[in-house]
């Protein structure tokens, strides 16, 4: 085995300590490591150590292949009936003066918006109420299919099913089977938080635990369905917390391999409960990026929310680990920017993300929701644009 010029510095780095050097070995020869070694790299690895590590699995896994999709989001509504302490979202019942709930006619009309758009996906999540039960996400889903048969509908997460489920007293198999029925095709990663209880019953309790969120994504997985996975980082949970957290994925994931991301999602302190917690720097995220991809090694992609972290931050997410930065967005989402995120109004074109990639000289591909490729941008001419056209004025003289 050829050692790449990177790895060869490291292992002959005199200061780097014989640790370090056996994770490096281990992914040199695509081993996994171990709970403990994932928290010593939490602990002990400096960026440019993880970025090599990590940069290898990316590369070695994807080449330059950085990817995004053209979808749009719809937040059914931004009430919630629970109380998780880092939500800068949730309007709780006695603040819903400043609170949205859409109808199934709102939500279909934000679909229609998009009919002569060349969008591959819509993304559906938001708070949870009682009135937007199974019968309600059922209607949606069906309706948009309908509608629109060849969108990908992405919906709701563990959180929002095992209330509805609960609700409508069917177990997590059936409720996943009539969702998949309906018109339900991918689950987003969300609401996963940190599993481990002593930090969730702290930042998210009274939602679903851990275990509840790890047995519906396996119901769906177990339907042949795809999912993805976040993990909430950077308030007060513990470095092994992180790493129990990715331990549990990657245990479900070595039983039913549907999950296809896992997102790192970066805590935000802007007008929640949790203000006073700092925010990690941008140092640490990158850190995060390179250690979920060093550890997660049974999961195909790691993603940035580039409207979360900046486009600054997703460009350089790029050379830690991650393969994607999501989509066009077109201002649909409010999660990130009520949570204090740079992006306050989150969009960009195709373009705008393609040169994104290009600048720091990845190789932008538009994929569908399963990552199949829709546009292979780098050799890719866009068309020229559409000059304003001027007209002469008539002169008086
Ligand atoms: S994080 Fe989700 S479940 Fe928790 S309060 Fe906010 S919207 Fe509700």
């Amino acid at each position: 085995m050829s050692v790449p010029d990177k790895f060869e510095v490291l292992l002959n780095d005199p200061h780097l300590a014989p640790e370090l050097k056996a994770v490096a070995q281990k992914v040199l020869r695509s081993e996994r490591i171990t709970f403990d070694e994932g928290v010593l790299l939490y602990e002990k690895g400096e960026l440019g150590y993880l970025g090599v590590l990590a940069n290898h699995i990316r590369e070695r896994k994807h080449g330059d292949k950085t990817y995004f999709n053209r979808n749009f989001h719809i937040e059914p509504t931004n009430l919630c009936v629970y109380d998780c302490k880092f939500c800068s979202y949730s309007r709780l019942i006695k603040e819903r003066s400043e609170g949205w709930e859409y109808t199934m006619d709102d939500m279909l009309r934000m679909v229609t918006n998009y009919d002569n758009e060349p969008v591959t996906e819509v993304h559906i999540v938001g708070g949870v109420l009682p009135q937007y039960d199974m019968q309600f996400y059922m209607e949606l889903f069906s309706r948009i299919k309908a509608h629109r048969p060849e969108l990908h509908v992405k919906a709701l997460t563990p959180v929002e099913y095992h209330y509805i489920f609960k609700k409508a007293k069917v177990d997590y198999a059936t409720g996943m089977r009539m969702m998949k029925e309906a018109g339900l095709e991918s689950m987003p990663g969300g609401g996963a938080e940190i599993f481990h209880e002593e930090i969730r019953d702290q930042i998210a309790k009274d939602k679903c635990n851990a275990e509840q969120w790890l047995q519906i994504h396996e119901e769906w997985h177990k339907l042949g369905a795809r999912s993805n996975a976040t993990m909430l980082y950077g308030h007060i949970e513990q470095y092994w917390h992180r790493v129990d957290h990715m331990e549990r994925l990657r245990e479900l994931q070595d039983r039913t391999g549907g999950f296809q991301t896992f997102i790192p999602l970066k805590f935000r302190n802007k007008d929640n409960q949790m203000s006073n917690v700092p925010e990690v720097s941008v140092i640490e995220d990158l850190r995060n990026y390179a250690i979920a991809r060093i550890y997660l090694d049974n999961f195909d992609h790691i993603k940035a929310y580039w409207a979360m972290i900046s486009r600054n931050t997703a460009q350089l997410s790029l050379n830690f680990g991650v393969d994607d930065i999501d989509g066009t967005l077109d201002d649909t989402t409010k999660i990130y920017s009520m949570a204090g995120a740079e992006e306050q109004h989150p969009g960009m074109s195709t373009r705008e993300l393609v040169e994104l990639i290009k600048q720091v000289g990845r190789h932008p591909i538009e994929r569908d929701t399963l990552y199949n490729v829709i546009t292979d941008y780098n050799n890719f001419e866009f068309p020229e644009e559409v000059k304003p056209q001027f007209y002469k004025l008539p002169v008086i003289n």
